[in-house]
């Protein structure tokens, strides 16, 4: 047994129960996203000690992920340290560990840190903002084969495969072979599906023109496969078909309508057909995390706990949900699983907990502001939906561009990022086309 391990056995048996202690109370925050971290801004001023933790050292800016995937981003460039963003607000302690059980009666959950073994933490108030992760419809041995977009990891893993390809398509003396490495699948059609495949086109028409002697990467094959008859299938049917143009005329086959049966080391089965491919990307659907169903309520079929109108658990006081892990209605309508709604529900919730802190109760219930939904389709367009507005084109993209940089958590990421779009802008590179040593290739 390992010195590191023997260590952090010895911490699990002894481990003690951290419990609240004193006249402050603890709010424990599950999740360093969106959510999370709106909730424990909004905690600021609370007379509370906050205990953020995540398993990831840092915060993600996910809408960004595909750009790291297409090599336009580096990953520091869409990421943060959690600590650094906690840094000046000092009632929160950052706490790196995995939460691995809820136990509401008790009030406590276990927490999994490298190297300290499994802790029992007491709460008093309980925020789980856990987020979301791909889901495979019920086929989890297609993950082998298509990795999903949801981690720093996960956009290095794909932009390894993809530039990994075109090195064997290029050695490679078999013309099949050829082909299949220079074919990549889609597989999902919504805004990820979508964003990655445009950015894709890109990449193989303009970034990688010119490097290669023995094979042409603008000869690459992309096509985006949908189940659904449509692409991006949360925005008006206008805005699909415009999309599905313009990716046309990117080079993408749109393929909606067609089931994906089997995903192999050779490639998809879809609508009865065998697409052969050495790069499948899953774009396609997503479920909650095991965390939600722990806490003992209902959940939705894609595992979202069902909350009251304040988002909180129901016969659990003190404890709530919030961003993608929580499922939330508003006229009828379940809130979407957007940033935007995660930083507003994890904003409420703090706000309401720091007036239940003070004595008062909150008679309003959460209410999620739409500012609109965006997608892009590689330079120069993307669209935008805000209630009867139905927008897209160049203007759209810059709004787009300026809207995504503004969000970014660091002044750092916003410079960084901007030069990097301008870079890409002007000279078609991309800074980021490195591949680790991995056993891709
Ligand atoms: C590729 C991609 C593109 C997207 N594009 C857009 C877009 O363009 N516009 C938009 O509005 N939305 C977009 N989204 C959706 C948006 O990112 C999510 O709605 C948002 O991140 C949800 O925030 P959250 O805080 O609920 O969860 P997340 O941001 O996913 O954060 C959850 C956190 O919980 C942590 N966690 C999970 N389980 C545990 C555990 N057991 N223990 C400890 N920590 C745990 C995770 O490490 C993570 O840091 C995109 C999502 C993806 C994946």
């Amino acid at each position: 047994m390992s010195a590191m391990l023997a260590e952090s056995r010895r911490a699990e048996a002894t481990a003690a129960v951290e419990s609240p202690r004193g006249e402050r109370k603890r709010v424990v925050i599950i999740g360093g996203g969106f959510a999370g971290i709106a909730a424990a801004h909004a905690l600021r001023h609370a007379d509370a000690d906050v205990l953020l933790i995540d398993r990831r050292n840092h915060h993600i800016f996910q809408p960004l992920l595909y750009q790291v995937a297409t090599a336009v981003l580096s990953p520091a460039e869409i990421a943060a340290p959690i600590r650094q963003l906690e840094a000046k607000q000092r009632n929160v302690t950052v706490l790196l560990a995995e939460v691995t059980g809820i136990d509401v009666a008790s009030r406590t959950i276990e927490a999994a840190s490298p190297g300290a073994g499994v802790r029992k933490i007491g709460f008093d108030y309980l925020v789980v903002a856990t987020g979301m992760r791909p889901s495979y419809f019920g086929h989890d041995e297609f993950a082998r084969y298509a990795p999903g977009l949801k981690s720093l990891g996960d956009a290095e893993t794909i932009r390894a495969k993809i530039l990994g390809a075109f090195e064997l398509a290029a050695t490679t003396e078999d013309e099949g072979e050829r082909a299949r490495q220079m074919t990549f699948v889609l597989v999902g059609a919504g805004a990820t599906g979508v964003e990655l495949a445009g950015s894709l086109a890109d990449l193989v028409k303009v970034t990688l023109r010119g490097n290669f002697r023995r094979i042409d990467p603008g000869k690459a094959s992309i096509i985006l496969l949908d189940a659904g008859n449509r692409v991006l299938p949360t925005f008006a049917e206008a805005v699909s078909r415009r999309v599905a143009r313009r990716l046309t005329k990117l080079g993408v086959k749109v393929m909606t309508g067609v089931k994906v049966e089997t995903v192999d080391d050779q490639g998809v089965v879809a609508g009865g057909s065998r697409i052969p491919s050495a790069t499948v990307l899953w774009t396609a659907g997503v479920a909650a995390s095991p965390i939600p169903k722990m806490l003992g309520t209902k959940t939705d079929r894609a595992g979202r706990a069902l909350v009251d109108p304040f988002l909180k658990v129901v016969d659990t006081p003190g404890v709530f949900v919030a961003g993608d892990a929580a499922s939330v209605m508003q006229n009828r309508h379940p809130v979407p699983g957007v940033a935007q709604a995660a930083i507003q529900e994890g904003r409420y919730v703090g706000r309401l907990i720091a007036s239940e802190l003070k004595g008062r109760e909150v008679k309003r219930p959460f209410h999620y502001f739409d500012k609109g939904n965006m997608a892009v389709v590689a330079k120069n367009y993307a669209v935008l939906e805000r209630g009867w507005l139905c927008t897209g084109g160049f203007l759209t993209w810059l709004v787009w561009a300026f809207v995504h940089i503004l969000s970014l958590p660091q002044l750092q990421n916003r410079l960084r990022v901007q030069r990097q779009w301008l870079w890409s802008y002007f000279t078609g590179q991309r800074s980021s086309r490195l591949i680790p040593e991995s056993p891709t290739i």
